[in-house]
């Protein structure tokens, strides 16, 4: 079973940490649409923090004090001092920040926005896996709820999986949870040995190498850059797979100004930002060239206005539920330092 001890009262967080965030530069007020001027000004009256996911809208984005990947995010969550988060995202992810901060309100614009593949692991399955593998050590991807981190030894994110796996437990059998793909990128990076839970994101999923190698002939020389959920057919074509965060660094770093882009569409909004001068080329799946999740564009620019209004809707989690996921996500904090 897991070695789950009590929470410490607080996450210890190293200076440098701050630095894996995204510090939004202020946009000129000329810019601003009039739901985003309120938006900033409700926000200033309430004392309140936006973190935004990569994958959020672009007008989404360009209110938020910090966009970034769910590393980011929840160092971000964890070191904030405002007193109530809008968390521009999905359900666990705004679950997760209200886990790190138990006393301070965590609001989801819209509640609605779910994952469907933290769907792919419901609780009680894990509990029953469990059941039957006593002794396994469970490293589950950030992507799942608050009841499944509670059984968890540790989270990790796709920013930090290589690290995690390589930490576990040389003694004991390892479960990696909920994506497939990711599950088995660390596996054949680490070399670590895991029983794969079958759970995939639906956006990253549905790229495939036939409509990758198509995109690749019409841009010679553009490098591919994917996300480690997608599949290792799309994965062997990229020639850097990597979390959003990173996407970033290899972007910026590499020679070639046109660079193929394989992960949710939000991204390329942050990637044009942030590095204007080059191309960014969505990958197309086989039947659209975008590719958005539905869930994540659920917040819109009127819901984060309302939210802040009217202080709702809020994440509320069980107690208990919400002490015992605080302890792998900790340890997830403490162990990417390393
Ligand atoms: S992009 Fe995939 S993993 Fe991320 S929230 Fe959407 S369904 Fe979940």
């Amino acid at each position: 079973m897991s070695t789950q001890t009590s929470p410490s009262p607080s996450l210890s967080l190293g200076a440098t940490t701050v630095d894996c965030l995204n510090v939004r530069p202020g946009i000129p007020p000329q810019e601003l649409s009039r739901l985003q001027t309120s938006i900033l000004n409700l926000k200033k009256q309430k004392n309140a923090v936006i973190l935004a996911h990569n994958y959020q809208l672009p007008e989404i984005q360009d209110v938020a004090d910090f966009v970034g990947d769910s590393l980011g995010l929840s160092y971000q969550a964890a070191k904030t001092t405002a007193n109530t988060i809008v968390f521009c995202g999905v359900h666990f992810m705004a679950e997760t920040a209200k886990i790190i901060n138990p006393s301070k309100k965590v609001l989801l614009p819209d509640l609605n926005a779910e994952c469907s593949l933290s769907d792919t692991c419901p609780a009680e399955e894990l509990a029953e896996y469990k059941r039957r593998h006593p002794d396994v050590y469970v490293i589950a991807y950030i992507n799942c709820s608050a009841k499944v981190k509670a059984q968890a030894d540790i989270i990790c994110t796709s920013g930090n999986s290589l690290k995690i796996a390589r930490q576990a437990p040389e003694d004991r059998p390892i479960v990696f949870l909920p994506d497939e793909n990711l599950g088995q990128w660390t596996m054949e990076k680490t070399g670590r040995q895991m029983d794969i839970w079958h759970g995939a994101c639906h956006v990253h999923f549905i790229f495939t190498s036939e409509s990758l190698q198509r995109l690749k002939m019409k841009h010679p020389g553009a490098p591919v850059v994917a996300h480690p959920e997608c599949t290792r057919a799309v994965r062997l074509l990229a020639d850097h797979v990597c979390s959003t965060e990173a996407m970033l660094k290899f972007c910026r770093e590499h020679p070639s100004t046109t660079i193929i882009v394989a992960t949710e569409s939000g991204m390329m909004h942050r990637l044009r930002k942030e590095i204007p001068g080059k191309t960014f080329i969505p990958a197309p799946t086989n039947s659209c060239s975008c590719n958005d999740c539905g869930f994540m564009k659920m917040n819109t620019l009127e819901k984060v206005e309302h939210c802040l209004e009217t202080l709702t809707p809020e994440i509320s989690l069980d107690p208990e539920i919400q002490r015992l996921a605080f302890v792998p996500i900790q340890r997830m904090l403490e162990a990417s330092k390393a």
